[in-house]
């Protein structure tokens, strides 16, 4: 909740965004906010800072006194198959963008400001073991299941461990007051809210709507990757997740069945009417999953308990492009070759108490 601190006592506040590197200078800014009784926010981030990223920054300022963004890529939460180095990386711009943010906040008397960028080293987060990747690695690692195996990390099996473990490290070396989080990766909120529940964490957790381009893909530093063929038929991700939510909130359907079928009729439509297409148009998707599922546990349900809502859930791989024309936008790096997994969801709200 917006606390009722005066804004006047942060506004005015140009001072440059500190740039911590490693835990002895985050606990001295720490003790520092702590002596003047300023409440600390977090977000956590892996850089390449997109409007998503700045909405739970600009929330978070509105709610805090002082907001630091971690950006740090985590190795721990990419599997062995997975590039971690090509995630991009975009410092510069990314401490631009939130310089610009805090001019903004300035000029409209925020509460808050941006007022630090953590950005350790892997040997700070990790300082016994080099981190492991592997399902049966070494390390210290927090673990949350079953909730960490399902859907996402079905086919990401070390993911929610490296999230689980990176935000622990995180919220220890900050102690923040609270943290915040989009709406984007659904079940990452719900796992940190059970590492938050289930260890005891002093920390509020918030969670942010998700920030979508103007046709509603949803914002992501994956995007870059689609090019203007992918990206239009992206568009489809958000409009399936709307069909279902359109059964549960006008035409009152409660079951899977009823919710989640005219969205798979819609896909199976889709799809068909890409394949009839010429190679040189066609950009081909495959689903990986359309969830309905409870909100804390996030296993599937049959039928939508109108206390408790549900969370309508997809991922999707937008496969590579089989035929480029010259001179056609494909995306950034990799001329349409890079497979693009995308995912999206839309909260089905409880309706009854
Ligand atoms: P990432 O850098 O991808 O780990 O994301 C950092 C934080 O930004 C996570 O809490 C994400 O859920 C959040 N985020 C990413 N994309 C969006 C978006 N489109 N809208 C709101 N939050 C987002």
């Amino acid at each position: 909740m917006p606390s009722a601190t005066p804004k006047s006592s942060f506004w005015g506040d140009s001072s440059p965004i500190k740039i911590l590197r490693d835990v002895p200078a985050v606990r001295k800014y720490q003790a520092q906010l702590q002596d003047k009784h300023k409440s600390l926010a977090l977000v956590p981030t892996m850089g390449a800072l997109h409007a998503g990223h700045l909405s739970l920054a600009r929330r978070a300022a509105a709610e805090n006194d002082e907001v630091v963004v971690s950006i740090y890529v985590n190795p721990t939460q990419f599997g062995v198959n997975e590039d971690l180095d090509a995630y991009p990386r975009t410092w510069d711009t990314d401490l631009a963008q939130l310089q610009q943010l805090n001019e903004e906040l300035n000029t409209r008397q925020e509460r808050g400001r941006i007022s630090a960028v953590f950005a350790p080293t892997t040997k700070t987060m990790y300082p016994t073991l080099p981190p492991s990747s592997e399902i049966d690695g070494e390390g210290s690692f927090v673990t949350i299941t079953p909730l960490g195996k399902l859907l996402e990390g079905k086919s990401r099996p070390v993911f929610f461990r490296g999230v689980a473990t990176v935000c622990m490290k995180l919220f220890n070396i900050v102690k923040p007051t609270r943290v915040y989080f989009g709406q984007k990766d659904v079940q990452q909120t719900v796992v940190i809210k059970r590492l938050v529940t289930d260890f005891h964490l002093d920390i509020e957790v918030v969670i942010v709507p998700t920030e979508r381009e103007h046709d509603g893909l949803a914002m992501s530093s994956r995007n870059v990757y689609l090019g203007a063929r992918r990206r239009k038929a992206a568009v489809l991700v958000p409009k399936m997740l709307q069909i279902a939510e359109k059964q549960y909130l006008t035409l009152g359907k409660r079951t899977r069945e009823e919710i989640i079928r005219p969205a798979q009729a819609f896909m199976l439509e889709e799809f068909a009417a890409q394949l009839q297409l010429p190679p040189e148009k066609q950009a081909i998707m495959d689903l990986e999953y359309i969830s309905l599922a409870d909100p804390d546990t996030m296993e599937e349900v049959d039928v939508v308990d109108e206390r408790k809502g549900a969370i309508l859930s997809a991922a999707l791989r937008m496969l590579p492009l089989e035929k480029v024309i010259d001179g056609e936008d494909t995306g950034e790096n990799d001329g349409g070759k890079r497979t693009v997994r995308l995912i999206d969801n839309i909260i089905l709200p409880a309706l009854k108490r």
